[in-house]
């Protein structure tokens, strides 16, 4: 299935995307939505181009993702808002890693935005908006049967990977990788990584002048939100 695969009927329509089925049973469509919402959507506003900005970002994450060896739902981007994905069983958690303290985890131990975590740190939340995804840990993930041992075990060690990646790889853009959050799937049996890795999920910050860069500008009302969103994008296009 290429560029010209045709999307049919709409499945799921959620904040920021809309899925589709395709002619493959195995093969769904992510269209990207230029809807932002925060604060479990009880903020909703619109930023110009976000859904094509995220596309290309997260065609180009993925793609680096998939070229160290981490596997992904990504098949191809088909047009602006739109790529092809794998469809996955959906693992109901959000897996947050933090190498600097903000938002949620300043919020909740009373932190400092900025402070450098001595190590990264992993969170599981439920995803589930009408909770707003509550933290929970490995034992509530086990006994509600969310993931098993085995899925959790590789869920761990790929997101602490896919931190080194990206780590480095922003570094390279003068970005710091602050924190981000990432889904996961089964296909066939193997855990994928899925929906987006975009502005929307990760917390960017400029190298030199710590200027955030990401959906932050959004939740806060800083102004600036889709120029941030072209700057990301702008430097992660330089060599790709
Ligand atoms: P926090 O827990 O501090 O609000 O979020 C940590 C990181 O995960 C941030 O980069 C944030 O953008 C991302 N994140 C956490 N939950 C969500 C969510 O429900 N939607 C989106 N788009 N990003 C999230």
């Amino acid at each position: 299935m290429g560029p010209e695969a045709k999307r049919s009927e709409l499945i799921y329509e959620g904040k920021a995307k809309k899925l589709y089925k395709t002619d493959d049973p195995n093969l769904l469509v992510q269209e990207f939505k230029d809807d932002a919402t925060a604060f479990g959507a009880t903020k909703h506003g619109i930023i110009n181009q976000k859904g094509v900005i995220n596309n290309r970002i997260s065609e180009i994450v993925f793609k680096l993702l998939e070229s160290k060896g981490v596997a992904t739902h990504f098949v191809q981007r088909l047009s602006p808002r739109e790529m092809l994905i794998k469809k996955v069983k959906v693992i109901p958690l959000e897996i947050t890693i933090r190498n600097i303290v903000a938002g949620g985890m300043a919020k909740l131990l009373g932190l400092e935005e900025g402070l450098i975590l001595k190590e990264p740190v992993l969170e599981y939340h439920y995803k589930e908006d009408n909770l707003h995804d509550p933290m929970i840990n490995e034992y509530h993930i086990k006994a509600l049967g969310l993931a098993n041992t085995a899925d959790l075990k590789v869920i761990n060690s790929v997101s602490f990977q896919i931190n080194n990646i990206l780590k480095s790889f922003f570094d390279r853009k003068h970005l710091i990788l602050v924190d981000f959050k990432l889904e996961f799937g089964k296909h066939k049996g193997k855990i994928l990584l899925g929906d987006e890795v975009s502005p929307d999920t990760c917390r960017l910050w400029d190298k030199t002048t710590k200027e955030k860069l990401d959906k932050d500008r959004f939740r806060m009302d800083l102004g600036g939100v889709e120029d941030a969103y072209h700057e990301v994008l702008r430097r992660l296009e330089v060599g790709n």
